[in-house]
């Protein structure tokens, strides 16, 4: 049995350490706010070589916050890819924005650049990239067109953590990086967690307030807030995880060579490009039999995930969202052919070399 991910193995070799975080919380009786999440927002920041790290109860959270940080009218139009995971858009919508659905380059599975443009209006102001399954979006171009029009930024970074393009990190391109740590991450606490990086002290200050009731002192409340914080189990997690963040991703990425190098051509692999370093947060290849697929490599115990089965805009909860087109060609098609294969920080090679195996006899 090959599972699609074990997190007891994948935060087996980090016991000791997770263990010593857990006694100092205890020990020091700080739970929330207090010098645990203040050192993993530091470390956080400069793993990043950003100024700011606001701790976020979680993912979802952590692009709320960015949005409402923004400042931005209600009603006002926000990008973002048509084939993302639904919390992108739930964010949107849940600020009371208006979420513009644009079409991802089949290629990358990210936001087809070429295509924004056509989706602005006078309305536009906000541009919510997604960096999925761990490649960055092709940045140059976005950031050119975000400087055109006046956009904010949003970089949802959730499946990201430590990918680069042309040498950027993701969550460093000039806007909020949101960040989740749910344990599947590719830096992953242990319960639900999220972060914002940022360069803007504002922006810093008022993620600091949003998610602590809309206070800076304690009983002043400045604006409207949300308890929104990252508690300090959570942070000493991720202290003691952050250190290894690059170890796991090149293991990961040792894991998707294999892959490369020896799955037949009956299958479409990511695209790979040197201008970006990749995290595999999700290996994914496409099949037009995907299905039939799937139940293959069950039979042969080997675990796989479709993400994401059902494209947003065919999703009972968007029903209602006004502005949505009927059909996103693009998107359905990925999510029709995908599947995502084993390729976590849990799996040796010989597992993986087992899954490539399996994959060629098809
Ligand atoms: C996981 C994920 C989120 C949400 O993160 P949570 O911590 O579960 O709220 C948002 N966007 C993407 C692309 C994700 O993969």
């Amino acid at each position: 049995m090959i599972p699609y991910e074990n997190l007891k193995r994948l935060n087996t070799p980090f016991i000791n350490k997770l263990k010593q975080g857990f006694d100092k919380v205890l020990d020091n009786g700080y739970y929330i706010l207090g010098p645990e999440l203040e050192a993993f927002e530091k470390e956080y920041a400069a793993w990043h070589n950003i100024p700011y790290c606001v701790g976020i109860s979680n993912g979802l959270d952590a692009l709320i916050l960015s949005l409402k940080a923004c400042d931005i009218p209600v009603g006002s139009e926000v990008i973002v890819p048509s084939n993302t995971y639904i919390a992108s858009i739930l964010a949107i919508l849940n600020c009371q924005l208006v979420p513009v659905l644009v079409e991802p380059d089949l290629a990358t599975y990210n936001i087809d650049p070429d295509k924004i443009e056509e989706a602005i209006t006078p309305n536009t102001k906000a541009i919510m990239v997604v960096h999925l399954y761990g490649k960055c979006c092709q940045m140059d171009k976005i950031l050119a067109i975000k400087e055109q029009y006046n956009l904010f930024l949003i970089e949802d970074c959730a499946q990201a953590h430590g990918a680069t393009f042309k040498g950027t990190l993701a969550g460093t391109f000039g806007g909020f990086g949101a960040f989740s740590f749910y344990p599947t991450k590719n830096l992953g606490a242990l319960g639900d967690a999220g972060a914002v990086i940022c360069d803007d002290e504002t922006h810093k200050n008022t993620l600091m307030q949003l998610r602590n009731y809309g206070s800076e002192r304690k009983y002043y409340n400045d604006i409207i807030g949300y308890n929104n914080r990252l508690d300090e189990m959570q942070a000493a997690f991720l202290s003691a995880k952050l250190p290894h963040l690059k170890e796991m991703n090149a293991h990961r990425n040792k894991l998707a060579k294999l892959y490369f190098d020896n799955l037949s051509d009956q299958f479409i692999l990511p695209v790979q490009d040197a201008d970006y370093y990749d995290v595999f947060h999700i290996f994914n290849i496409r099949h037009p039999k995907r299905d039939d697929l799937q139940n293959y490599l069950a039979e042969k115990e080997i675990g796989t995930v479709i993400h994401y089965p059902v494209a947003p805009h065919q999703q009972k909860a968007l029903a209602e969202v006004k502005g949505l087109k009927d059909s996103y060609p693009i998107a359905e098609k990925i999510h029709n052919t995908t599947l995502s294969i084993p390729c976590s920080f849990c799996h040796t090679e010989d597992e993986i070399m087992q899954v490539v195996e399996a994959l060629n006899n098809y």
